[in-house]
């Protein structure tokens, strides 16, 4: 299942969340963003960032509230950096939760503290090695998927947020719902995996919490407070900060014969990776998680609004005020819930382009020589090779080069306006001259170099000009004649706001209109001349017609007479 992606409908195609993504999982096709889930490691920093707010992200929340409409054991398992997120006394907050509706509240840091223990045993059975810690799911997805060589490093544990998934499904039932509130979406993956084994019911972010309570209306000034149902000791609350885990695994990690390393964002995890894949760093445990700041900065650090330190603060007031009334009312350590799982290759194929394939995506992008590839990194790659191969695996497009699409736009256009018989000529909004064209320069008798910056008026009437600047309402094919250069026109003038630039176009009518007074004449003479005819050829159909009229009466009068003759002879 999809958990996050981008919708189709406000992405701008700004590439802002390419350039964010420490691992390139974003494929662009028609101008649109796609996250491809085999590359993506779910760190969410693309959507976070997204300017447009594009983001579509399947949210837990009505299941939640189904749950405990339906009147299960609702149990909370908080991660450890909520002290960080959260601006309300912590026994507010759990009171808050179950006024949402949470029968029971408990901190991950429970799971957390388990795991250290288990991460603690294995290295003392193991010994001298590499160790990378596994309750980053984002930082377990790197290695699985972009450094397979380093999956068996990884210690083979759950999170703490399914270790105490399982804790508390030992202790509530089976039946119980667990819902897991926390900084990141990563987590959200990792409830739908084959792992999790329905340990965690479902996840909700710290924003959906923050939204679910505002849209509750909890008046938060008239809570009680209360603490959490269960209470494990402090060590794991540590989690959540950088270099927290060593700091839980305390005296006896530093007994073995192992360098520690805390390494937090995800460009620092593949730089230290890179190095280990490398041979370059052995004899080693690695304490990664791929948020800068753990997750205490949490996914934000990659947005302006962090407030880091802020959160630090926070989670450091938490930690010394538990420390004073830490009460341990669970014996985890009895607990016999099994806490390892396996990590596997997800490594994807890649087809890697020949160096004769990049030249010619290359040379697609306008780039034909090395001082082409400016290596901007505008287009959301590293460099213009990178960007190619990206080309090359479908995951992007050519257009997406911001500089080949201006030199690309910028040609075209000069061949229109260098080139065009219309006379174009571009004016500021206080009516100067900007650019005008060589069929401008032809028609006026002017030189552009000359003439820049002064006002058109010296050129022609700039009544509609002004107009259309004061109206915004473009003249569109209106005929203009200038006596003064014998060129009748049909001009169009175009406002653009933003630019505050008048575009005018004309398009020399000479010749038509003198066509048309050749054709007019000719129409006239034509017409002339058919009158005449009709005239003429009356005149003889009168003739003939009155010829015919005497005629008839002659031969009427001729018959009349004959048949008296003819009468008279037979009366006879
Ligand atoms: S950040 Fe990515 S998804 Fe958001 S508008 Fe820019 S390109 Fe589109
Ligand atoms: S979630 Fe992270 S890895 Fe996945 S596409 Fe976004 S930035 Fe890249
Ligand atoms: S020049 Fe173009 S292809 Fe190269 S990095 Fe910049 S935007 Fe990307």
């Amino acid at each position: 299942m999809k958990i996050m992606n981008f919708s189709a409908a406000n992405c701008k195609s700004c590439y802002k969340c390419l350039r964010s993504c420490p691992v390139k999982a974003i494929k662009f096709e028609n101008d649109q963003a796609e996250i491809i889930e085999d590359r993506c490691i779910a760190c969410s920093h693309c959507l976070l960032i997204c300017p447009q707010n594009a983001r579509k992200v399947v949210s837990d929340l009505s299941d939640v509230k189904k749950a405990i409409y339906s009147g299960k054991k609702i149990i909370a398992s908080i991660a450890p950096s909520f002290a960080g997120n959260f601006a309300m006394e912590t026994g507010k907050f759990v009171n808050v939760l179950k006024k949402l509706g949470f029968s029971f509240v408990e901190e991950t840091a429970i799971g957390a503290e388990i795991i250290s223990d288990f991460y603690m045993n294995y290295v003392k059975n193991a010994g001298e090695g590499i160790y990378i810690t596994t309750a980053c799911t984002s930082v377990n997805y790197l290695v699985e998927k972009y450094f397979p060589s380093l999956v068996d490093y990884l210690i083979p544990a759950v999170s703490p947020m399914i270790a105490h998934g399982k804790l508390i499904k030992e202790f509530y039932g089976e039946d119980s719902y667990v819902v897991f509130i926390g900084p990141c979406m990563a987590k959200k993956t990792e409830c739908q995996s084959y792992f999790n084994n329905n340990y965690i019911d479902a996840v909700l972010n710290y924003d959906e919490i923050h939204q679910w309570i505002e849209d509750a209306n909890i008046d938060l000034d008239s809570m009680n407070t209360q603490d959490f149902d269960r209470n494990s000791a402090s060590r794991g609350r540590l989690f959540p900060k950088f270099g927290g885990i060593i700091q839980c695994m305390g005296e006896d990690l530093k007994k073995q014969n192992l360098k520690v390393i805390s390494v937090s964002g995800s460009d620092e995890c593949i730089d230290l990776f890179t190095s280990i894949q490398n041979g370059d760093i052995n004899n080693i445990f690695v304490e990664a998680s791929s948020c800068k700041g753990s997750c205490t900065g949490g996914p934000d650090m990659v947005t302006g609004n962090h407030k880091y330190y802020t959160k630090l603060e926070n989670v450091n007031k938490y930690l010394a005020s538990r420390k004073a009334d830490a009460v341990n009312n669970i014996s985890i350590s009895e607990s016999n819930i099994d806490l390892s799982r396996t990590f596997i290759d997800k490594s994807f194929k890649r087809d890697l382009a020949f160096d004769y394939d990049i030249k010619k995506i290359l040379q697609s992008m306008g780039k034909h020589t090395p001082e082409d590839e400016l290596n901007c990194g505008v287009c959301g790659y590293n460099t213009c090779r990178e960007k190619a191969q990206a080309i090359y695996e479908g995951m992007a497009e050519p257009n997406m080069c911001l500089h080949h699409m201006r030199n690309k736009a910028e040609s075209l256009t000069n061949v229109i306006f260098e080139h065009s018989a219309n006379c174009i000529l571009f004016l500021d909004g206080s009516m100067n001259i900007i650019e005008l064209n060589p069929a401008c320069e032809e028609v006026f008798a002017v030189r552009a170099a000359n003439i820049k910056t002064l006002p058109v008026s010296i050129l022609m009437d700039d009544t509609d000009f002004k107009t259309v600047k004061e109206t915004g309402v473009s003249i569109i094919g209106k005929k203009v004649s200038y006596s003064n250069y014998s060129v009748i026109f049909i001009q169009s003038v175009v406002y653009l706001p933003k630019q505050d630039i008048l575009m005018v176009s004309m398009v020399d009518i000479n010749n038509q209109e003198e066509n048309r007074k050749k054709f007019n004449l000719l129409r006239e003479n034509t017409l002339n001349s058919t009158q005449e005819v009709i005239e003429k050829q009356m005149r003889v159909a009168h003739e003939i017609a009155s010829l015919l009229g005497e005629t008839t009466a002659e031969t009427k009068m001729l018959l009349t007479k004959l048949k008296k003759i003819v009468e008279t002879e037979d009366g006879e």
